[in-house]
Parts: C-alpha cells; structure tokens; sequence
C-alpha cells in the first residue's frame, strides 16, 4: 500500500532523511530511461525541464498547440512560501501549521511539512529563471496575504502570477527540447495507461489533429494533468481541464482518494445567463483590500452607494473578527451562501467593495489588481472603481485526486501523480495560493528524486509498444470512441453536462445531506443510462473531432460522478470544504469526528461493482488537531 514509506524522526527531518537515503540513478545512464509526462501546467512541465536537464529521456504530451496553453496560466492571485520577508513572525512551521490547519486536519503531516520547506527554493529558483514577481520600493520581492494566514507570504506577479511561472517552467522546458532531452506531443489526448509486469510502462494517446491512437512505452509514467472541477460544468477552470487521464487511471488500478473534497471559491462573477458555460475567479488577493457587505434590510433595492455605512453589514468581519474578510475560502463561501439563503443578497451575490482604499491610494491599487478590475468591467459592463463588485462562489478546484505516496507515486508502480491530479497535501480545503506552491515543489523539488528512487531500482529494458498489453489498450480506446460515435442519439454531450453539474452543485455541492446525497446516485445513474442511449456525437474518429473529445470527457464525468458522491455519503462528518448539514456545530461551523473520520479515504475501481472504500489513517504526532477557529 505504501510502496515509500514517510522516513521515521522528528518532522523537520523526514526530508532530508529520505534524500539521504534514496537511490540514485548514475548521470551515465539516466539517458537510457524514458520518462513519459502527461501535462505541461506548472506541475507537469516544471518536472519535465527537470528531469531533462538530469538527463532522462523525456516525452511530454498535452491537449493544446502549446505547453503555454495549460490551465495553470489561468491562476492569478499568487504563490506561497514561507521567507518572511515581511519579517511579521512567518516561518517554515507557520506555514505547515496554516496548511494543516486550513486543511482541516485531513492531510499528511510529512507531506505539507516538505511543502513549507520547499517553499522557500521555489520563489528563488523562480526568481533566477527570471519569473517577474512583484517588488517593493527597494527591490526585495512585494508579497500580500492570502486568506488563513495572519502573515503576509504570498508571492504575486499582478494577477497573472500563474502565467508568469508558466512562461518559466517553460522557458525552462523549452530548453531542454533545444538540447534533445525532451520532446514535445502536443495535440494529444491521454487515453489509457498500459500496465505490463505490473509497471506502468506505457500510455495510449489520441492525436487529436489526425486521429490516429498512438502508443508510447517508456519505464515511468508522470500524470500532471490537473484537476476534475469541471465535472461540475460551471467553475471557473479552463474548459480544457478533465477528468478523463484521472479517471482512465482509475479504471486500471490507482486509487482515488477523497473524491469528493471539491474546493467553492468564494469570490467568483456569479452566473449571469441560463447558456452559461464557464465562471470567472475573482482572485482571492482582492480580499486583502476588498470588504465583503450586505445590506442588514434584507431585498435592499437601493444601489450600493445609497445604502448608508449604518446600514451595512460587514459579515465576515463581524462573524470571524481575527481572520475578518481572510477567513479560509471554505469558511468564506459558507457565510456569503448563508447571506443569500437569509434574503440579504443582492439576489445570489454579495458585494466586494473597494472604495475605501481606492479613496486611499488609487495608484497603489491600480498596480496590485488594475488587470482584475479591466477584467470584471469586461464581463459585468459594471466599473468596480465606481460601484462595488458583485460575487458569489463557484467551483474552484479539487483537494481529491489520485492517491500518491510520500514519493508521489500511485498505487500503481511507476505512475506518478503531480500539481493538482493528485490528492496530497491541501486536506479538506486547500488555503490560496498553495495549488502552485504545491505543483512546483512536486515537479522542481520532489519527483528528481523519488522518480529516480524508483528508476534506480529497474533496469532501463526497452518496451515493445507492439506487446499484447498495448494491442489490448489500443484496442479498448478504438472501442470506446466507437460506442460513442455510434449512439446516433439526439443530445449533444453538453446538455448532458450541463445537468451533472446541477445535479451535483444542489446535492454535492457546498451543502451536502444524507437524503441530498442518497437522492442524487439514482439521478446520476439515469442521465449516465440516458447519455449512453441518447447522445449525438457527430463527425467521426478519423481527424479533429472537439464532438467525440467532450463525448468521452462527458462520459467519464459521469461515472466519476457517482464515486464523488459516495465519497461525501461515506464521510460523516464534516470538514473544510465538505460540509454535512447533520455535522455542524451551533455556530454553523464544520463538526469534524476525529474519532471515526481522520483517514484518507481511497476508493478502488471493482468494474461492475460497487467501488471499495479504504482507509489511510492520518496519524497526527506533531500537531494537535483542534477546532479551527477563525473568529
Ligand atoms: C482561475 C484560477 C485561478 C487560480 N489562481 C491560483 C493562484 O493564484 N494561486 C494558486 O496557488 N493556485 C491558483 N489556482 C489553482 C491552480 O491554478 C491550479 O491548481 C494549478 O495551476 C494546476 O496545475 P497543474 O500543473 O496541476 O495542472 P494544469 O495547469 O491544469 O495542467 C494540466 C495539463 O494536463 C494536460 N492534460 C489534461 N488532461 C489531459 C489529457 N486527458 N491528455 C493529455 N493531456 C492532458 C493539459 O493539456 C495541461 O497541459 C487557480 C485556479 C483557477 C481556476
């Protein structure tokens, strides 16, 4: 079950200890293994730079014309890590304890350790790529808080930190490909992974531009595909991100682990129009500024501006004075709903208004968010340098994924799980600005070494893509896009899509219920029976088919869908973002039960039954959990 066991000592040491003690793969040989990536967003191409420039033979396949393309060009807000430039009272430990405890205690002590530690390289590797962070007046890097945290740690490059880190891993990948360690496959669809002597040794990818399936073998497989929040239909990922490399791993053995900790992001531009396919994040960072209000009357028809300051209710201030509008997002995204549920929305919305500061210092503010500000104007026609913005939370990210070890490996050898795709280290809630913190420690820092931990123990043998294990996956993945193409239904996949995700937003979604849940498994299991009966997939396999690419992406939405759900059913309890209406406290708050659920819960793929849950029990032997507490 745990292939690298979490080194034993005291905390601070596991790392270094299992740096120490890993095996190495001689500089001589490295070039003789191949290393197959599938992704290139900050996880995936930060590791395949890497491990080119240790010299491992690297192929690396994505969905878009090019590696830029991926999601994580999307992240905005920033990056964390623990330097303390701000010299108020940070450190490696504070950063930890602040991911443990936003969290809600339901993640690896040793893991989100690493993660504080790593932290601190990340921002000067990133520094010395040339990534252009934001700076203070005399040139030290600027950081700005992030919600759960009462330091100010985050490292930001306006509100397009995620893209200035891509175009680094990038640039850094790039290279690599100019030296012939790495050679890009974009335009590829991840199919399925091949399993030969018990290995991950090879992948089946569709060429979406020709059509044609396309096999590779090489000795270890890194999936760095991202998250699964578009299962929900509305969020505010890319709509190029999926389920599927996920879910086909699933289907050949990996576990899959606390499915249903789906991250609501809490500032979001709410959903505007019934043919709404996608949400737009309001970065988190706005919350350093930015005062969250409703009016106290509840159906206030005035505008915000003549709705007096007596009359306003700051509620995030009032109900959580320490952490104010920086509570964790989980915490944030509760109240504002509860705020609507209570009828002082501004129908399902809350404002997030800046006009103190910007009476302040508009050019300061410019700086830090002009391109979010340009942003909402453009979506909303509303100028939120004049009137307040209007928020409410959408789907964000996911805490699940794949289970991985301490060596970032699933439960199937030789494939690696990295960035978002994989379930380690944010618990029930991941705090902002650690998804890329975690993507970049996974690939920069982590998989050189465990990767060749494991390499070093198997011999470089070069893999027959034309095996019987190959034919057979080839096979499966013709098969499949051919059931799909052949329904000759009436209903494009979207529409099938589209009601998942009010499915799953009611009843699976930020409020969860015994009777919400139970009600919603048969409700998945009918549009599952309708989709295969019904839907239209146009055009044919042979070449660009964007018809047949959501068919299958829709397909295994809908089977993720209700493992998701069984996950939340199973978990009683609730914690961070997952929320059972039975386990709350008086207060409305989160009623953990260490008692029964501090474990990772895996589920196992058993084809036609029902999926088997498993335990990993957390053992916490340096923290105490406790009540989080941000009042
Ligand atoms: C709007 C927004 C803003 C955010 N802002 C922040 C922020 O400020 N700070 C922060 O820490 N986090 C932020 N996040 C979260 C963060 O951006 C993501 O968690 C992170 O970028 C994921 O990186 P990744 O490398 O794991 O995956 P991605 O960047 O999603 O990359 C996935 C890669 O896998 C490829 N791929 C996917 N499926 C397949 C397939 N089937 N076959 C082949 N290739 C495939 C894609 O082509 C892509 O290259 C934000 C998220 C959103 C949605």
């Amino acid at each position: 079950m745990n292939p690298t066991p979490i080194p034993n000592g005291p905390l601070e040491q596991k790392w270094d200890e299992f740096k120490k003690h890993c095996r190495l793969v001689s500089p001589a040989n490295r070039g003789k293994y191949t290393v197959l990536v599938i992704g290139t967003g900050l996880a995936g191409a930060s590791a395949a730079a890497t491990l080119g420039e240790l010299g491992y033979k690297v192929l690396v396949f994505c969905l878009q014309d090019t590696p830029r393309r991926a999601h994580s060009i999307a992240a905005q807000g920033g990056i964390n890590a623990a330097k303390n430039y701000q010299n108020d009272g940070d450190s490696v430990w504070r950063l930890f304890y602040d991911t443990i405890k936003g969290g809600d205690f339901r993640a690896r002590e040793a893991n989100v350790y690493r993660l504080a530690q790593i932290s601190t390289q990340i921002i000067d590797h990133c520094v010395a790529q040339g990534v252009p962070f934001a700076r203070e007046y005399g040139g030290l890097l600027a950081n700005r808080s992030f919600g759960g945290a009462q330091v100010s740690r985050t490292f930001y490059a306006r509100g397009q930190t995620g893209q200035q880190l891509l175009l680094g891993a990038y640039g850094a990948l790039m290279r690599q490909v100019q030296r012939g360690t790495v050679q890009l496959l974009p335009r590829r669809e991840f199919y399925d992974l091949v399993i030969v002597d018990g290995r991950a040794q090879g992948i089946i990818v569709r060429n979406l531009i020709t059509g044609e399936l396309e096999r590779y073998g090489g000795q270890a497989v890194i999936l760095a595909s991202g998250g699964y929040g578009n299962i929900y239909y509305l969020s505010t990922n890319a709509k190029s991100a999926n389920a599927s490399a996920v879910w086909r791993c699933y289907k050949r053995g990996a576990f899959l682990a606390n499915p249903s900790f789906v991250q609501i992001h809490p500032t979001c531009i709410p959903v505007s129009a019934a043919g709404q396919s996608k949400l737009t994040l309001m970065s988190e960072s706005l919350r350093n500024d930015g005062r969250l209000w409703v009016s106290k009357i509840p159906g206030d028809t005035r505008a915000p501006k003549d709705i007096p300051p007596e009359d306003r209710d700051y509620f995030l201030e009032r109900l959580y004075p320490s952490f104010g509008n920086l509570v964790p997002r989980d915490i944030a995204a509760r109240a504002i709903k509860k705020m609507c549920d209570a009828g002082y929305g501004v129908g399902r919305s809350v404002y997030l208004d800046f006009q103190e500061c910007l009476a302040h210092n508009r050019a300061e503010m410019d700086r830090k968010y002009g391109n979010l500000f340009a942003m909402y104007q453009r979506i909303t026609g509303e100028n939120p340098y004049e009137t307040p913005m209007r928020i409410y939370p959408a789907v964000h990210y996911v805490m699940g994924g794949l289970w991985v070890d301490y060596g970032l490996m699933s439960t199937i050898p030789g494939l690696f799980v990295l960035g978002e795709a994989n379930f380690s280290d944010h618990g029930a809630n991941r705090l902002g600005a650690s998804a890329l913190m975690q993507g970049l420690a996974d690939g920069y820092f982590i998989i050189p070494y465990t990767l060749g931990n494991y390499l070093a123990g198997i011999k470089p043998q070069e893999v027959d893509v034309r095996g019987e294990e190959f034919q057979q996956a080839a096979q499966q993945t013709h098969d499949r896009l051919t059931a799909l193409l052949s329904v000759g239904g009436s209903c494009p996949p979207r529409e099938f899509h589209r009601q998942l995700g009010m499915i799953l937003w009611d009843q699976v979604g930020m409020s969860r219920s015994e009777t919400g849940l139970k009600d919603a498994l048969p409700k998945i299991q009918d549009l599952q029976q309708a989709f295969w009966r019904d839907v239209r997939v146009t055009g044919s396999a042979q070449g660009l088919n964007q018809a047949l690419e959501e068919a299958g992406r829709v397909a295994d939405y809908l089977e993720l869908a209700a493992v998701l759900t069984l996950d939340a059913l199973a978990r009683r309890e609730s914690c961070g973002a997952h929320f059972r209406e039975e386990y709350q406290t008086p207060e409305g708050e989160p009623l953990r039960d260490d008692e029964r659920f501090a474990h990772v819960a895996l589920w196992q793929w058993q084809a036609e039954k029902a999926p088997l849950r498993h335990e990993e029990p957390l053992n916490y032997q340096t923290v105490q959990p406790t009540v989080r507490n941000y009042r």
